[in-house]
């Protein structure tokens, strides 16, 4: 990929730092993505500079837009884990952060207790709220219980539709050829 990109230049746009990156491959298509604090963006060597200034500005409009939506999403995820810790668990889990993650293949959810983090498959998103709700849940009670003992499954038992979502979770994982367990 090094070899199509013709030329690299930084500039700055709205006090953002941004380094353009001219490429004899891509003849139409122009993506952006954040790194390190700039955002570089990939161009069609073909585009004037006027053209191509204009691309910065609408990806760069992008990008952040798309940042802001991660960032209230994950507050949201927040929380509703703050919900159900209350709802089923007194209170007891208190997580310092929940987020959608994307690169997650083999789990619906996983969490760090030593950090209180939890971190939520995006696999997980389109699925109804009840199984959200579980797989949060699931993630929460092992803040307070790290195994999959009695005592993991006790913390679970007020979560009225537990065995649904497990159920749930199972099918989608068949169905698609996935090895993901929610264990
Ligand atoms: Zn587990």
């Amino acid at each position: 990929m090094a070899t199509s990109v013709r030329q690299v230049r930084q500039t700055v746009v709205d006090g953002v730092t941004v380094e353009v990156r001219r490429s004899t491959r891509r003849r139409r298509t122009v993506s952006a993505y954040r790194q390190e604090g700039r955002l570089v963006v990939l161009v069609p060597d073909r585009l004037t500079r006027a053209e191509e200034g204009e691309w910065v500005r609408t990806m760069l409009a992008r990008v952040t837009a798309s940042e802001q939506r991660q960032r209230r999403s994950d507050t949201e995820l927040l929380a509703r884990a703050g919900h159900l810790s209350r709802t089923y668990l007194a209170g007891r889990a208190q997580p310092s952060s929940v987020r959608w993650v994307a690169n997650q293949e083999s789990r619906w959810g996983s969490c760090t207790p030593a950090e209180g983090s939890i971190r939520i498959s995006d696999k997980v998103r389109g699925m109804p709220a009840w199984v959200l709700d579980y797989v949060l849940l699931h993630e929460l009670a092992h803040l307070i219980e790290p195994g999959h003992g009695p005592d993991f499954w006790g913390l679970l038992s007020g979560f009225p539709r537990l065995e649904r979502a497990r159920g749930y979770l199972q099918g989608v994982a068949a169905s698609a050829g996935l090895t993901l367990s929610d264990e």
